[in-house]
């Protein structure tokens, strides 16, 4: 039986591995965190996204768990439509705790090693180990750096996300736009509102704020937009809120594989979350990983393969993101940072 071992327990490294392992591969999986990860709300699956887990033989339990996208709608803060409501065919909203419960049921349990991260120190002995290593460790990929180096650190774009649940009804998705502000709300498989929201980020990084203060901050920069948004600030509990600032990789990688390593999800192309594409696209670079692996005879023929069919479609979603993000954040003549950190703000070009 031939080795994989993936580093990282998130939607790519999950998904890859039920992917390797019902190819018949023997895989491990090494997670730096004590349990799976799954921070966050629901997300939005495309139809191709869908149809890849499908084939994975998890469609029944997407049926279960997830709900179709009724309506996608843009409107100004105030509520007035900006684009007519067409929902994308087949997209649907998952908890990604469901997700991730159904990819890691997918897999036997010795696969799933918790609580160990992958130091670069020891990519060596993983490449001499294994037939094939997996990077699918997230924005701040440690792999990345290992292959590629410090210019390819992820960077802040100088705005901040909150996230969080509500208990509102909303049914489709609509995202509110203002002035360098986001709101966004949707339906949840559960029941109430997952909303979200985007602004130029005014507290540092490091900065942790209380529930009270954290709500505060959304009722200053929301509270008075379209009634639905009011009414769904409003209704945030405190200690219910996720705040972390946005980064992407600015600096597109030259390959998306090296020796027997392959990049997948954010490891590769860590794009900001304007499209709502960042976990779509995981999974389809998972899909096609194994889907070259079982077509080629040689590993790095598989790799080089899966190299070409995904690597330029990701950058470009990537750059469409961004620029979507440069849209609603930046000012005219401003633009959002490409140099690798923490601190980064949109800058002026004048
Ligand atoms: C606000 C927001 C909304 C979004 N909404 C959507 C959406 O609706 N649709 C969509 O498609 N995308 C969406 N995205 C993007 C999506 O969440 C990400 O692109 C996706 O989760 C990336 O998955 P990943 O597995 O590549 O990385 P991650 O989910 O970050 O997983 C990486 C895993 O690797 C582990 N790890 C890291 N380093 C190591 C190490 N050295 N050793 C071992 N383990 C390690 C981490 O602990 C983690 O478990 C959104 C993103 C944001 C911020």
């Amino acid at each position: 039986m031939t080795t994989a071992t993936v580093v990282g327990a998130g939607i790519a490294g999950l998904t890859v591995a039920v992917g390797l392992h019902r190819a018949g591969w023997s895989v491990q999986v090494l997670e730096q965190e004590q349990t799976v990860r799954a921070s966050g709300t629901a997300v939005l699956l495309q139809r191709t996204a869908v149809n890849g887990l499908e084939s994975l033989g998890l469609g029944p339990g997407i049926d279960a768990r997830a709900i179709p996208l009724t309506g996608l709608q843009l409107r100004t803060r105030g509520g007035l439509p900006i684009s007519p409501s067409r929902p994308p065919s087949g997209a649907v909203l998952i908890e990604r705790a469901d997700l991730a419960g159904l990819l890691r049921d997918s897999l036997p349990e010795p696969a799933l090693v918790l609580g160990h991260p992958l130091v670069a120190g020891d990519l060596a002995s993983a490449c001499a180990d294994a037939a094939l290593v997996v990077g699918a460790d997230g924005v701040h990929s440690t792999l990345r750096g290992a292959l590629f180096g410090r210019a390819y650190r992820a960077t802040a774009t100088g705005t901040t996300v909150w996230r969080g649940t509500a208990e509102v009804t909303t049914a489709g998705l609509t995202e509110y736009w203002g002035q360098r502000r986001r709101f966004g709300i949707s339906g949840r498989p559960s029941g109430g509102t997952n909303w979200y929201a985007t602004a130029t980020a005014t507290v540092p990084p490091a900065r942790r704020m209380s529930g009270q203060e954290e709500s505060e901050e959304l009722q200053r920069l929301f509270g008075h937009w379209d009634g639905a948004v009011a009414a769904t600030v409003a209704s945030i509990g405190e200690g219910s809120v996720l705040r972390h600032d946005i980064h992407h990789l600015a600096r597109r990688l030259p390959r998306y594989q090296l020796g027997n390593v392959a990049l997948i999800g954010d490891a590769a192309h860590a794009m900001t979350p304007d499209l709502g594409r960042g976990a779509n696209e995981a999974i389809l670079d998972a899909l096609s990983l194994v889907g070259n692996l079982e077509a080629h005879d040689r590993v790095d023929r598989a790799l080089a393969a899966y190299d070409r069919s995904r690597r330029r479609v990701t950058q470009l979603t990537a750059a469409a993101s961004l620029a979507v993000h440069t849209l609603i954040h930046c000012a005219p003549g401003q633009t959002i940072p490409t140099t690798p950190g923490d601190h980064a703000r949109p800058r002026s070009d004048a």
